[in-house]
């Protein structure tokens, strides 16, 4: 069985290295707020390329920091709308609402299923104070339009980088493109560590400060608590083994590239559509096929002993836990939920698993 995802293989290539690092961390006494902490914080804000970056426990985690961050520091209230993309992992949407403010679903662009930036601008009310954007699938979502649209309407502009560590947009990095981006460090991401991890990128200086404090208790100084905080902080064991992984991740990323671009190259069956390419715009996280017969391919690639993935079956606002928003009709979202089919794309995967992968989907039919 060619596996969707095989994570032993990943990490094992860095087996040495891995061993070293959290070695260290056993061996220094450490093992939280610490120098592994600061180093790795350090090197990734200098890759994403922002002033600061704020670790903490995980990607969800980042995201409601950054929300909670600012209401507490006064730009964000209680009600206020955050628009956010319909066709996102649900943690997106949670981190809106955890906060108690209002998340307005736009449909994606059936072509990049990145947030549909014409459709933006009808979903801004006078209650609107913010518009996440999400890089599903390890491709760029932002455009200058949006940033116009944002700075026009006085908006904060968010970005959901969970899926697109390495991501560039005109020779910047995603992540560093709006006021404020989470990471998610899951082990399964283009960067993925041992565990839970995440973090926080911003140029702001105050933003950065309450995020910190925020996942310190609500503390910044020993036993002064401004704010009414949580417990959510990155173990030093974790930035090791992440600060040791950043060093490979443009290589890996440069290897999911190289398989996506021979499945767009080889992939030919018509009853498969496949993402556009994208260039430096996409590390490929997922590489997000659509058929129509959907299930049926991904029985079949079963039997052919390929394992794939679906991103995702059931959109968020058709889940039990948001019945609120379930009135609303999104027929792109629905069409993308119904049809994707996620390819593996690892980096690991050998040319002879991924030219058998594309050679199975060629033959299929209904
Ligand atoms: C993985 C993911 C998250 C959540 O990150 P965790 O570290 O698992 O909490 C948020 N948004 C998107 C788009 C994701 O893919």
């Amino acid at each position: 069985m060619i596996a969707y995802q095989d994570l032993k293989r990943v990490t094992s290539r860095h087996q040495e290295e891995l061993q070293a690092a959290v070695r260290q961390v056993i061996d220094s006494g450490r093992y939280l707020q610490g120098q592994a902490v600061e180093r790795f914080e350090n090197h990734y804000a200098d890759y994403i390329g922002t002033r600061h970056c704020v670790s903490c426990a995980s990607g969800l985690d980042a995201l409601t920091l950054i929300l909670r961050a600012y209401k507490e520091t006064g730009i964000l209230r209680e009600g206020d709308e955050v628009i956010v993309p319909a066709n996102t992992y649900i943690a997106s949407i949670l981190s809106i609402t955890e906060n108690l403010l209002k998340p307005i679903l736009v449909e994606p662009s059936l072509l990049t299923y990145e947030i549909d930036d014409t459709k933006i601008e009808e979903a801004i009310t006078e209650r609107t104070r913010a518009v996440m954007i999400v890089h599903l699938y390890g491709r760029n979502s932002f455009t200058p339009k949006i940033a116009e649209i944002c700075r026009r309407h006085h908006l904060k502009l968010i970005e959901d980088n969970a899926q697109a560590h390495g991501c560039e947009f005109e020779g910047r990095k995603t992540g560093s493109l709006g006021d404020a981006a989470a990471h998610s460090f899951y082990p399964a991401k283009n960067l993925g560590a041992l565990g839970d991890a995440g973090a926080v990128t911003t140029d702001d200086d105050e933003l950065s400060s309450a995020i910190r404090a925020l996942g310190n208790y609500g503390s910044n100084k020993k036993y002064i608590f401004p704010y009414k905080g949580r417990n959510s902080r990155m173990d030093e064991i974790q930035a090791a083994v992440l600060d040791v992984k950043l060093r490979y991740l443009d290589d890996d990323n440069q290897n999911r590239r190289e398989i996506a671009e021979f499945y767009l190259r080889n992939i030919s069956n018509p009853l498969v559509h496949n993402p556009l390419p994208g260039k430096r715009d996409n590390v490929w996280h997922i590489f997000p096929a659509r058929c129509e017969h959907r299930d049926e391919l991904q029985e079949y690639l079963r039997r052919q002993g390929i394992e794939t993935m679906i991103h995702y079956p059931v959109p968020p606002h058709r889940q039990e836990c948001y019945k609120e928003l379930g009135i609303l009709r999104l027929p792109i979202t629905e069409k993308i939920h119904r049809e994707e089919i996620s390819i593996p794309v690892y980096p690991c995967l050998d040319r002879q698993e991924y030219t058998y992968i594309a050679e199975k989907i060629n033959e299929f039919e209904t």
